[in-house]
């Protein structure tokens, strides 16, 4: 493990919810003696991600990753756990370390379509972050970053709007308006998903040459594992709520840990009519975010389950390897004498 500061530090994050709708619902649970459910979106997740590494967050929808996106960026208060920005804990950030926060942490967003301002000029829409950041800038600055991301000549993009853009176009504009401020970590989520195949591919190799260019930190959130594992150095797998395996890219997806990493593997389409690979023997939904199982949370689906699982599994590194780690009863030796509770 390196001893270089995270730029981006998370400690047992949480964000819960409460279920209550309103003032009327909360009265009801007050009279009636009882609590209100809670929705553990994001629950106890840890993770570093160090300067110039691109990680992914990979997992089905309502998993918690664009939950854990929100809590990242500040748009949700964590519940429990820490954020830590280059060491410092997010939570002691005055007004002034959230404008540098928002300057050096950027997004780029699923859908191209709706996250420019359709009023806005493509020269406006980059220069819109440089004003709002103080930072000086002229109109060479602007089409160097245009050319960057590959819309040459910069000065047939400057004054064109969203509208007349394509969807490639328009993303390719959302990266370069997120590398303008010249940002530590881009937060990435699904930006290449709502576009064409073809687009997706240039999407994705922009944003790996970018990364490397720029010597940017990216975390990328996609239920995609094809796409994450294209461009992500290490992969984190969610399941309600939790990472339950953790590794290198290329450990990942050739030896996967966790019963549910290894049915997303089986999962992803191959292009090949006569290639017949093994189904997932995984089934059914997953669990409902309210009424978690307890113990180890993706149980009610997986083909391995044993008694111990009723009891949460530990983070454990499998074989040792300090790279990855894998939250499964398997990996790790249960006494066998010992009491079902004392072994978890
Ligand atoms: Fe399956 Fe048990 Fe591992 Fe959970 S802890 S993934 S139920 S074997």
């Amino acid at each position: 493990m390196s001893d270089e500061v995270p730029v981006l530090e998370l400690r047992s994050l949480e964000k819960h919810f409460s279920t209550t709708k309103g003032i009327v619902d909360s009265v009801k649970h007050k009279v009636a003696g009882t609590s209100p459910g809670k929705v553990r979106a994001v629950d106890g997740v840890s993770m570093e991600l160090r300067a110039n590494q691109v990680q992914g967050v990979i997992g089905e929808s309502g998993c918690g990753k664009t939950t854990l996106l929100r809590t990242l960026i500040g748009l949700y208060e964590p519940s429990g756990g820490e954020l830590y920005f280059h060491g410092e804990p997010v939570s002691e950030f005055s007004k002034h370390d959230w404008k540098e926060f928002r300057r050096h942490v950027q997004l780029v967003f699923q859908d191209p379509f709706n996250s420019l301002d359709p009023k806005f000029s493509v020269r406006r829409a980059l220069a819109e972050p440089l004003q709002i950041h103080d930072i000086d800038y002229d109109e060479d600055r602007i089409s160097e970053m245009l050319e960057t991301v590959g819309l040459t000549p910069a000065e047939k993009y400057l004054t064109r709007f969203p509208n007349q853009l394509s969807g490639g176009e328009k993303q390719r504009v959302s990266i370069a308006r997120a590398l303008i401020t010249e940002p530590d970590l881009i937060l990435a989520d699904e930006p290449a998903s709502m576009l064409d195949v073809s687009t997706q591919a240039e999407i994705l190799n922009l944003l790996n040459e970018l990364t490397d260019e720029f010597g940017v930190s990216m975390l990328y959130i996609s239920h995609d594992l094809s796409t994450v594992s294209y461009i992500c150095d290490e992969i984190n797998v969610m399941y309600l709520g939790r990472v339950v395996e953790q590794a290198p890219t290329k450990d990942l997806i050739t030896d996967p840990k966790h019963p549910y990493t290894e049915a997303l593997i089986k999962s992803i389409p191959i292009p090949d009519p006569h290639y017949m690979r093994e189904r997932p023997d995984v089934t059914g939904e997953p669990g409902d975010p309210i009424n978690m199982p307890s113990g180890c949370r993706f149980k009610n689906r997986c083909p391995h389950r044993m008694d111990v699982c009723d009891y949460t599994p530990h983070d454990v590194s499998p074989d040792d390897e300090e790279s990855r780690s894998v939250a499964c009863h398997l990996y790790y030796e249960h006494p066998v004498d010992a009491p079902m509770e004392k072994i978890q």
